[in-house]
């Protein structure tokens, strides 16, 4: 039997306002233990939160980058349980009115592009984080824990996907997408290390053919792609496994540890939960007027995906994935503008340019062209030299395009006479078929001529030279 893996994902992405979505403490990370909260936050009884204005500006942005439905009426939520990092034993959060719904985002692939469909994304506020100490770090064993309110009632957006992913491969590349479109739309600087942006994965398999949804399992609180892909196809494999050996899968949620084999259940405080959702009675609806959307639709550039679908057009998907994720785009179509060619612009940005660290938009895109193109007529070190120093503020390509390479074969023959009468055994050699030996002379003329000499015209002149 044929197995099509069934994936969904929810993506919590937490936005870089100035302040949380319901009180006027700051939005930041590092400070103190709990020097960031106020009675609202704290939850201290009357104390009333008040939506924050941008927070809901921002989710739209989202929502719209996401090609969703802006809803008319948007109504918050509490979503209610007990944990001792929710002060109020409810989260603010959004249920079945939520501000963006409906959207897609298409992820392009070598192959074409392949839309995954964008359940909703709505706003809700962060909880406080729980600090597990003991000597090894780790929740078991812990003698005690701390709360640090500073994260609690920071704004978070939510993004639910249709379970429209069938590859471990295709669910990374979506969640890198997403990570790129949050971040130069400035929504989120989404660093998964800090937890900025997490995900859980949702995960089931059916026959290949069928269109039935099985029952799933989750993974959840993912910071790592790679451990997202990695704990996807361990989910497949087991699930698969549990099918063919007659069982049936449960659904539950999943510890994802990726030093270990497999992903142990996780008695989490989401199981079985009923969250009695009711609408926040302190929490007016809110309506997002026309001219507000409108004006947030055109501070939308042209985003990530469709740039890579575009450059494809012109390089290979590989060259324009490359140029885009690594935010070398712009520069290439400034370098391109100016006058180098397409592909070899790419492949001096794609590897070189990453290779030395630079900062794209330090660069003189003009002075780029120039040695781009000039790429073959300059020596190879004075090229390298150049390409490390075209960061550098007043960069001008001038002095290395004075360095032209040596392909005057007038220069070039006495050089290569001499080097052949140094060496007669290698000559000899050469010339009764060791072809090897081509680089050792022209790694002699290269350090006689201080690596000036155009390689393509030594070859030529050598194997001339030498009958071969
Ligand atoms: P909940 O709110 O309980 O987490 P949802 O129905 O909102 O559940 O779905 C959460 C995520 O799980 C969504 O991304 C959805 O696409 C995905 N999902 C739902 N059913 C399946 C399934 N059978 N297999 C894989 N993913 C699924
Ligand atoms: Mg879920
Ligand atoms: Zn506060």
């Amino acid at each position: 039997m044929n197995w099509e893996p069934v994936i969904g994902l929810e993506i919590h992405v937490q936005l870089k306002t100035r302040t949380k979505m319901f009180c006027r403490c700051a939005n930041s990370f590092g400070g103190g233990p709990n020097t960031q909260t106020c009675p609202v936050c704290l939850a201290f009884p009357g104390a009333l939160p008040v939506a924050n204005k941008r927070a809901v500006e921002e989710c739209i942005k989202l929502g719209l980058a996401l090609e969703c439905e802006i809803a008319d009426r948007a109504v918050f939520h509490r979503k209610n349980y007990f944990y001792p990092d929710l002060p109020k034993a409810y989260q603010i959060s959004q249920y079945d009115e939520p501000l963006c719904s409906n959207g897609k985002l298409a992820v392009p692939t070598a192959d074409g592009e392949i839309v995954i469909g964008i359940t909703r994304a709505h706003l809700e506020e962060d909880a406080a984080k729980n600090v597990h100490v003991a000597a090894s770090g780790r929740l078991h064993g812990a003698t005690a824990t701390l709360v640090d309110f500073n994260r609690g009632g920071t704004p978070l957006v939510e993004i639910v996907t249709e379970p429209d992913l069938h590859d471990a491969d295709t669910a990374k590349r979506f969640l890198q997408l997403l990570r790129q479109t949050v971040v130069e739309l400035d929504l989120s600087d989404a660093e998964l290390e800090k937890g900025s942006m997490r995900f859980d994965v949702n995960v089931s398999v059916r026959p290949a053919g069928s269109n039935e949804l099985r029952t799933r399992t989750e993974l959840k609180n993912m910071n790592s792609f790679n451990f997202a892909a990695k704990g996807i196809e361990r989910e497949i494999a087991r699930q698969i496994r549990i099918y063919e050996e007659g069982g049936t899968v449960e659904q539950e949620t999943l510890h994802f540890d990726p030093t270990q084999e497999d992903s142990p259940p996780s008695r989490s405080k989401e199981e079985a939960q009923d969250y009695r959702y009711f609408p926040d009675p302190d929490l007016v609806p809110v309506h997002p007027p026309a001219e507000l959307v409108e004006k947030l639709q055109r501070e939308i550039g042209e985003l990530p995906g469709a740039r890579i679908k575009r450059i494809a057009d012109t390089l290979s998907f590989y060259d324009a994935d490359v140029l885009v994720t690594g935010g070398l785009d712009k520069l290439w179509s400034d370098v391109v503008a100016a006058g180098a060619d397409a592909k070899e612009a790419a492949n001096v940005l794609s590897n070189q340019f990453v290779a030395a660290g630079i900062a794209p938009d330090a660069v003189n895109a003009g002075e780029l062209a120039k040695l781009v193109a000039a790429r073959s007529e300059i020596p190879r070190a004075a090229f390298d030299e150049a390409l490390a120093k075209v960061g550098d503020a007043g960069f001008t390509a001038a002095p290395y395009l004075a360095q032209k390479v040596v392909a005057d074969t007038g220069e070039l023959d006495p050089i290569i006479d001499k080097i052949i009468e140094a060496n007669p055994g290698q000559a000899e050699q050469f010339r009764s078929g060791k072809d090897g030996l081509l680089g050792f002379f022209v790694g002699q003329v290269m350090k006689e001529t201080g690596g000036k000499a155009d390689p393509r015209v030594v070859n030529e002149r050598v194997r001339a030279k030498l009958g071969a």
